[in-house]
């Protein structure tokens, strides 16, 4: 008999600490778990989406740049995946894919009970408009974000967002050169990859009310130049995408397997490694 398998699908996926934290989370909850990572381009993916469910698979994380494609290839889709249009969490039931995106409450919760941010009523600046954004965005308005102004590089895709999102009382979006205009904010989220791409984003101090907490869903490399901005900026918090990863992961441990792991100890071994440092917490 084949075991029940579990995977990451990504391009490129070979970085991705995704099948540690799940085995760090088997270990603690008692679970013998296969999980690997499967580099898939978008032109590959169902292809080889198709020969994992073959093969046994029951469950799979989707990461960039699969997320809107794996979307497309649901059956049934959770609420929090259609207001993103976009997943993170693949399971399988009988012959279909089953969709959710654990994204949002995976910041959320790191916000929120790891670092003890309240979050409810702010004015909160969200910097990109891509499938992060996506996921993140109706997740802190449904935690009580006040307000939330969307600016993206590419305008038309942050006007997608805001329809997708369908809530123009609260939400709105500005192009990124007023950004020196648009005022001043309480939580300013990156979930741009420009860090990734060693692009700077010129942000201006403005942007930073008196009291502000920053966050990158970014980690490592990636997210030192908005962090070095953000303190800077004198952010109360400026911390990384490290404890959104853990938990999000987390969230679709306990949807596949119906045990909530402990994410503490995944959590300070992973931050005892990076080197994106965060100040506050
Ligand atoms: P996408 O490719 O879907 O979107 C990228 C976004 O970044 C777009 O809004 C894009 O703008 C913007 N962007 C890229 N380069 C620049 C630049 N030089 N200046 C301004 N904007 C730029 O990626 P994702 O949304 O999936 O991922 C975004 C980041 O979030 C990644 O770094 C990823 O690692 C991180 N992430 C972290 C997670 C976690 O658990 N911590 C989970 C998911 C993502 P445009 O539309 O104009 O191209």
């Amino acid at each position: 008999m084949s075991s029940i398998r579990f995977a990451v699908l990504g391009h490129p996926v070979a970085h991705s600490l995704s099948p540690r934290i799940h085995q760090a989370f088997a270990r603690d909850t008692g679970i013998e778990l296969d999980y690997r990572a499967i580099d898939a381009t978008a032109e590959e993916f169902k292809t080889i989406l198709d020969a994992f469910a073959h093969s046994g698979g029951a469950g799979a994380n989707i990461t960039l740049p699969l997320k809107e494609i794996a979307f497309s290839h649901c059956a049934v889709l959770t609420d929090r995946a259609r207001r993103a249009g976009a997943v993170n969490t693949l399971m399988r039931h009988g012959e279909r894919w089953d969709g959710d995106n654990t994204d949002g409450v995976g910041l959320v919760r790191d916000l929120t009970e790891r670092h003890r941010i309240d979050i409810r009523g702010r004015r909160c600046l969200m910097l990109g408009a891509g499938g992060a954004a996506r996921g993140v965005a109706p997740a802190l308005l449904d935690a009580g974000v006040e307000s939330m102004v969307i600016v993206n590089r590419n305008p038309e895709r942050a006007d997608r967002l805001i329809d997708l999102l369908g809530d123009p009382g609260h939400v709105s979006s500005r192009y990124w050169e007023d950004l020196r205009s648009v005022g001043d904010f309480e939580l300013i989220v990156n979930a741009t990859s420009a860090g990734r791409a060693d692009a700077k984003l010129a942000l201006p101090f403005s942007l930073a009310h008196s009291r502000f907490d920053a966050v990158d869903l970014s980690y490592g490399e990636a997210a030192i130049g908005f962090l070095a901005w953000a303190r800077a900026a004198k952010a109360e918090h400026a911390l990384d995408g490290l404890g959104m990863l853990v938990e999000q992961a987390a969230e679709s441990f306990e949807m596949w397997h119906g045990k909530r792991p402990d994410t503490d100890p995944v959590y300070a071994a992973l931050r005892s490694e990076s080197r994106a440092l965060h100040t506050g917490d």
